[in-house]
C-alpha cells in the first residue's frame, strides 16, 4: 500500500472523528453530514466504518451509556461525546484508519 493512499486514509479518517463520537453517543447524524464531510464516491466506505467503529467505543447498560475504551460512565448523550472526543480522540482516529484500509482491501 502507497503512502499516498495511507496520507488519503488518514485524512478521510481526521473528517470522521467527530461524526463517529456522535454516532457512538447516539446522537443523530444524517447521511449528507458524512458525505459532504468526504465526497460521495467514499460514502459507503465511511458509513461502514463510522457504524463499526462507533459500536466499539460505547456500551448501553440499563439504558445507560457508558464508554467501552476507558469503563467511564454512566454518561448523558452530550457528555459522552465530549470525553470521547477529548479523551479519545487519537484512538478514534487510529479505529478510523484500520477500519478504513480493511474496507478498503474487501473492496479490491
Ligand atoms: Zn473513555
Amino acid at each position: 500500500m502507497g503512502s499516498k493512499m495511507d496520507s488519503g486514509i488518514s485524512i478521510t479518517a481526521e473528517k470522521l472523528v467527530d461524526i463517529t463520537a456522535r454516532v457512538a453517543s447516539k446522537i443523530k447524524v444524517e447521511d449528507r453530514e458524512i458525505e459532504k464531510a468526504v465526497g460521495i464516491s467514499s460514502f459507503n466506505l465511511a458509513k461502514k466504518s463510522v457504524e463499526k467503529v462507533a459500536f466499539w467505543l460505547t456500551e448501553s447498560r440499563n439504558s445507560l451509556l457508558y464508554c467501552k475504551l476507558c469503563g467511564k460512565g454512566p454518561f448523558t448523550k452530550r457528555g459522552l461525546y465530549l470525553h470521547l472526543i477529548r479523551l479519545h480522540r487519537n484512538e478514534i482516529k487510529t479505529m478510523l484508519e484500520e477500519e478504513l484500509k480493511n474496507e478498503i482491501r474487501a473492496i479490491i
